[in-house]
């Protein structure tokens, strides 16, 4: 029980407890905490109860995201025990603020940014539509999670508008190709997973040691042109088609507000190597992607193939190090139904077949004027929520 009320229409409980970065009214972007609609003012409380203040100060998380898994831990225990405890009230309640009074800001400096491709339905849909004579999964794919490296410095917070991307163009029937804003612009729903400790260059980061770096999780959308994508990545992968923008979820929820959330990845397809083959946990998250206010799809995190700490696994294998910061995508979410794919282009079967967004609207691709929500729950007992990432579809600047 708490002495703190959540109103019905209030984003977040009391037991998730995500980290932001709020500013306003008279305050530079700090950090802060969400609880029902309130935003805690971490350095406030701590200023008035005689801790060092300065980690809450920052305009990011990554200094204390760099701290460590014990003192976010601390830090979570002292939250939780002052919203539980009457005692705790005193302590807490002056340095609430409504979440409607303040601005959100982007949470992390986002060190690196690589997305992975960790949902054996997305690449089957994909390798379907793409390489329709040859067999869906590459045949990499069942023995390493496939991932790029992405463009850190358009990693967006959540209700920042998107620009559709302009450039190359070439169909098969095209006999050269052509420029011109993507008229092929996709969403793609997933996950993202937040670094909190470095490592060490040269020294792997086993999959065991996935709760002392990773801290959290957001909400991602991988704004992809599928236009550009299918001219530009062979033989080297998604470049442009992916680096105008990437967004993410104003609040990062900590791994231990997904502790009863955990499960087991589904059957090996194959022998995995031994760094690889570790146990660890998925996470049962349901992702719902919405249109102008429709739902489209509600897409399953927890029948990805590739655990997140897997992926942390092999992002070092090679000795190249995490960093505070280090933002990593789980890859487009999708389940084996129609209605739980994570992209317009496996909806729409790459523009074939256009799919219901409500008021006798249909949609292939997005357009401009388009509003994209993704929200997302644990499947827990305590059912946590991860709150949502929101974008909208704005003209290329030169049209
Ligand atoms: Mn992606």
């Amino acid at each position: 029980m708490s002495w703190f009320q959540v109103a019905d229409s209030a984003p977040f409980g009391t037991g998730e407890l995500p980290y932001g970065i709020y500013s306003g009214p008279g305050r530079p972007p700090q950090v802060g905490v969400a609880v029902g609609d309130q935003v805690i003012d971490l350095a406030g409380m701590w200023r008035d109860s005689g801790r060092d203040p300065a980690v809450f100060e920052s305009p990011s998380l990554n200094a204390f995201l760099a701290q460590g898994a014990s003192v976010w831990a601390q830090t979570r225990r002292l939250l939780q025990s002052a919203l539980s405890e009457p005692s705790g009230r005193a302590l807490l309640q002056p340095h609430l603020l409504p979440m409607r009074q303040v601005q959100l800001h982007l949470p992390i400096e986002v060190a690196d940014y690589v997305d992975f491709y960790a949902s054996a339905d997305h690449a089957a849909n994909v390798g379907r539509i793409f390489r329709p004579d040859g067999d869906p999964l590459t045949p990499n794919w069942s023995h390493m999670p496939i991932g790029y490296h992405g463009r850190a410095g358009t990693v967006v917070v959540s209700d920042s508008d998107v620009i559709r991307p302009q450039g190359q163009v070439k169909t098969a029937g095209d006999p050269s190709p052509s420029f011109g804003p993507s008229r092929k612009l996709d969403l793609e729903a997933e996950l993202g997973w937040v670094v909190g400790v470095g490592s060490t260059p040269g020294h792997p980061v086993p999959v065991e040691a996935f709760n002392d770096h990773v801290f959290g999780v957001v909400i991602l959308n991988d704004w992809s042109a599928r236009d550009i994508q299918a001219w530009e990545y062979v033989p080297l992968g998604p470049f442009l088609g992916k680096s105008f923008a990437t967004s993410i979820s104003a609040w990062v929820l900590p791994l231990e507000a997904l502790a009863d959330a955990t499960v087991e990845p589904p059957p090996r397809l194959t022998d995995l190597l031994p760094y690889l083959a570790i146990p660890s946990s998925g996470y049962d998250i349901d992702i719902a992607v919405e249109i102008n206010g429709h739902r489209v799809s509600t897409c399953p995190y927890g029948r990805m193939y590739y655990t997140p700490a897997q992926m942390m696994a092999h992002l070092t294998v090679n000795g190249a190090q995490l960093r505070t910061g280090d933002l990593y995508g789980s890859g487009t979410i999708s389940g084996p139904a129609p209605e739980q794919r994570g992209s317009l282009l496996e909806l729409s079967w790459n523009g074939s077949q256009p799919i219901d967004v409500g008021s006798d609207n249909t949609r292939t691709f997005l357009e401009d004027g388009d509003e994209v929500v993704l929200r997302a729950v644990s499947r827990g007992p305590a059912g946590a929520r991860l709150g949502e990432v929101r974008g909208t579809i704005r003209p290329c600047l030169t049209s």
